[in-house]
């Protein structure tokens, strides 16, 4: 498999453009006409990572955390330039799927909420699309061309279906006055028609061109027409809720998760013996999201990278906290292995997780 429909077949399910704005998701070193002969997933791809990948013979790394994030004012030997140098060298490709992988269904904070044994998880914050409701005003004689032609434009398609319209009837009122040039109907007097109004959904970049199409279909000199604006909820978001498999304490949560996760510290805050049944899990660094899982009725907030003073503020707002380290997103290594199992059905034949430890901490 060639790595442009690798990256295509990714495309189709965490999405490029569902990752955030300051990110730097997709092929970071490579060359999309290159055969893939492998993958190896990492968190972070260190140079031990690289390493790894060669002495496999694989020549695709996929990390979760882009390894080129900032501005990169040099590629030489020393600090990361020694990893990307390494890289081209050996003729490795680096793809990274960080956001849009946190944001996926499936993706990183699935992973985790399944490793941690949350049940019913449903996605924290989902996130929402913006589109519009058309509606049109057209005599009836005219539907059946508008729709034709409006599909045949691109317009009201939802998903793998094509021509979505709904049509009521009603009677349209109109009186041409001096200077109309009326399509139908006498001037100075009141005309009814049988109208149909025809219900249509757009994207909202598809605005100026439906306007544009409206207006050059419709039989009349000043169509009726409304666009109103709605958003709907995605199947992605970030972060996880759902419930315990059964009320526990927060002390014994906290050691249950350091079990689960394998992870060497845990940290949290809040009354040891509070009771919890209902957990919200961001993986990373997911602070600043612990009110609103508070809101949504989460009893304990789980994340990474949680420092004194939010510890602090979250103590005093009576919000309990674990903390279990960014590094407990290295579950994405398995885990996006199976997803890659899945969606490549065959084409690649090796694909394997990264077992190095990334982890830049040591614990004592
Ligand atoms: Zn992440
Ligand atoms: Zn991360």
């Amino acid at each position: 498999m060639k790595t442009s429909e690798l990256l295509s077949i990714i495309n189709q399910h965490v999405p490029f453009a569902s990752a955030e704005s300051w990110d730097n998701v997709g092929l970071l070193i490579g060359d999309t006409n290159q055969e893939v002969n492998g993958i190896l997933t990492a968190l972070d791809c260190t140079f031990d990572v690289v390493d790894e990948a060669i002495e496999k013979n694989i020549n695709t790394i996929i990390a979760h955390h882009p390894l080129i994030f900032k501005g990169v004012k040099n590629i030489n030997e020393g600090g990361y330039g020694t990893i990307i140098r390494r890289l081209i060298q050996n003729n490795i490709q680096l793809i990274a799927l960080h956001t849009n992988l946190d944001v996926y269904q499936y993706g990183v904070n699935a992973m985790l909420s399944k490793r941690i044994g949350i049940k019913n998880a449903e996605i924290l914050e989902p996130q929402t699309e913006s589109y519009y409701k058309v509606q049109v005003f057209i005599p009836e004689e005219n539907v059946v061309e508008f729709k034709d032609k409006m599909n045949d434009q691109g317009f009201a398609s939802e998903g793998d279906y094509e021509y979505c319209f709904f049509s009521t009837k009603g009677d349209g009122q109109f009186k041409p006055v001096d200077g109309a040039n009326p399509h139908i109907g006498q001037l100075n007097e009141i005309e009814t028609v049988e109208e149909v109004k025809v219900e249509f959904m757009i994207q909202n970049n598809e605005r100026a061109k439906a306007e544009y199409f409206i207006n050059a279909l419709h039989p009349y000199e000043t169509p009726v027409y409304d666009f109103i604006p709605l958003t709907k909820s995605l199947n992605r978001g970030l972060g996880m809720i759902g419930d315990l498999p059964e009320q526990t304490t927060l002390k014994a949560l906290a050691s249950a998760i350091k079990t689960q996760l394998d992870i060497p510290s845990v940290r949290f805050t809040g009354n040891p013996n509070a009771l919890i049944s209902k957990a919200a899990v961001i993986g990373g660094s997911g602070i600043g999201y612990e009110q609103y899982a508070h809101q949504k009725g989460a009893d304990v907030f789980i994340t990474g990278d949680i420092k004194h003073h939010d510890a602090l503020d979250a103590e005093i707002d009576g919000y309990h906290l674990i903390d279990i380290n960014h590094y407990s997103e290295y579950v994405m290594r398995d885990g996006l292995k199976a997803l890659l199992e899945q969606w490549l059905e065959g084409k690649v034949d090796n694909i394997e997780a990264s077992h190095l430890n990334t982890d830049p901490f040591n614990y004592v």
